[in-house]
């Protein structure tokens, strides 16, 4: 009897009924997949880059005219709301052009030297493995998959065990669009059998892992192992710092979707949310409107911003860290009946050491600290094993500077909550991950550097 299920039944989240049962990858599949992959990387290795670009820019294409069909299916299986999900398929499009125009950069250097030639080359490392998670199904799949395949890998990818549909819609677009059989393929199955498999496989060059910061720590002890490439993409707890000169009523207006969006399922959600103790209470008052107004239900519905959380595992596990007499400064409401559904949380007053101030809850709740100043603010926003993203919300150009090169931290912004920008790096400081993905950069993380020296003595 296997120890792990054969298939895996796929549930709307904000229904909670099935829509799907899609079969699980066993490592003798697995490994079959690795050597068809092995196959089709080599001649997509020696395809010539124009020619990669090309095709990548036609996989862009398709995924551009399937946007409303992938949005629809991340709206069922991961339940986010519509406007969110058809982001979300537009970022697959973005990433993908973006990674053809790097196959295009992606140059060696040339150095002449006495008595020859110094020749760099940038090869690409083979079969790449990559692990996606259930939070952001779709962009997580594109981020690795573009420029592993443009510069010149095959990739295989495990989707998270609760949300297979769109990967598995992509990668029949991607054959669709003309790209190499085997060369980009999906592997669903359950993390510890189809994950793993991939993780061991001797042939898989590097593993790209977006998951769990517990998960993470498992698998690049594996790949120590083969000394196997890793880049990971962990966990987080970040935080949104508001300092008593910022412009307040901005602040309390953008907090909220910073640490709601994607039903607060989001690796960079600003969850902790610090303000100067002078302006605390007023912040507080300023916030509490905003919160409420947040609307949540109906992921099919264009007016939805927040819809329901994953799984009914998943609302426990928000559940356990808000106390019944947890001192909720600020409630939301959310629907009742069918759906994994959890109303928007703002807790104050609890000690800084409190489970819900230090580990990643992965749900739509934050918790509201004070601090004295700069200095204050910094040891705050560090007191994290994690490192992210964070935002600070300040009119002093100085102590926007100052602060953000002081917190250890991938992705800051100021007076603003973006995080994820394809066109540059993104990762984490500590605890949250290794390497970067996106970013000018993003292509060489899937090559190893190679150089070679050209005698010209006679
Ligand atoms: P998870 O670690 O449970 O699972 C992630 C993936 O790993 C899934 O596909 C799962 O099947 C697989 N997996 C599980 N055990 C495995 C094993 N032993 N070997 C190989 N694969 C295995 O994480 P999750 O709950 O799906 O995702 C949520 C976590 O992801 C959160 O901590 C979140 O912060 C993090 N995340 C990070 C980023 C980032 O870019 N830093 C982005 C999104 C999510």
């Amino acid at each position: 009897m296997p120890d792990h299920p054969t298939e895996h039944q796929v549930l709307n989240p904000a229904t909670e009924e099935p829509i799907a049962t899609v079969p699980a990858t066993t490592p003798r599949e697995v490994d079959a997949a690795v050597r068809r992959a092995a196959r089709a990387q080599a001649d997509w290795a020696a395809t010539s880059a124009a020619d990669r670009a090309r095709l990548l820019r036609r996989f862009a294409a398709t995924v551009d005219q399937h946007t409303e069909e992938l949005a629809r299916l991340e709206v069922r299986e991961a339940g986010h709301p519509i406007g969110n999900a058809r982001w979300e398929a537009g970022n697959v499009r973005d990433l993908l052009e973006y990674a053809a125009g790097g196959a295009e950069r992606l140059l060696g250097a040339q150095i002449p030297v006495p008595g020859g030639l110094d020749v760099t080359f940038h090869e690409p490392l083979g079969v790449i493995g990559v692990i996606a998670p259930w939070n952001f199904p779709m962009p997580i799949a594109g981020w690795a998959t573009a420029p592993a395949l443009a510069a010149g890998n095959a990739v295989l990818l495990k989707p998270a065990e609760t949300t297979p549909l769109t990967a598995l819609r992509l990668a029949e677009l991607a054959l669709e669009s003309g790209l190499p059989e085997d060369l980009f393929q999906v592997l669903p199955g359950a993390g510890p059998v189809t994950g793993a498999a991939l993780v061991e496989h001797p042939v898989v060059a590097k593993i790209v892992f977006t998951g769990s910061t517990a998960v993470g720590k498992r698998i690049m002890a594996q790949c120590a192992d083969q000394v196997k490439r890793v880049t990971l993409e962990l966990g987080g707890k970040s935080p949104n710092i508001v300092f008593a000169d910022a412009d307040l009523e901005r602040a309390a207006q953008a907090a909220p979707m910073a640490f709601l969006d994607n039903t607060g399922q989001d690796c960079c959600a600003r969850s902790r949310i610090l303000v100067q103790r002078s302006v605390h209470d007023r912040f507080l008052e300023l916030l509490e409107p905003h919160i409420k107004a947040v609307t949540i239900g109906d992921p099919a519905d264009p007016a939805t911003q927040m819809g329901p959380l994953i799984s009914a595992a998943q609302r426990e596990r928000v559940r356990s860290y808000v106390a019944e007499d947890a001192p909720a400064a600020i409630r939301g409401s959310a629907p009742t009946g069918r759906g994994f559904w959890y109303p928007a949380t703002v807790l104050a007053g609890l000690p800084e050491d409190a489970p819900a101030v230090t580990e990643e809850i992965f749900g739509p709740v934050a918790v509201v600290l004070p601090f004295e100043d700069e200095a204050d603010a910094v040891r705050l926003a560090n007191a994290t094993r994690y490192g992210l993203a964070g935002s600070l919300w300040t009119r002093d150009v100085g102590r926007a500077v100052r602060v953000s090169r002081a917190v250890a931290a991938g992705n800051l912004s100021v007076n603003s909550h973006s995080a994820v920008r394809y066109w540059t790096p993104f990762g984490g400081f500590g605890e949250s991950g290794l390497g970067r993905e996106l970013g000018p950069g993003a292509l060489a993380a899937f090559t190893e550097t190679k150089n070679v020296f050209i005698s010209t003595e006679e």
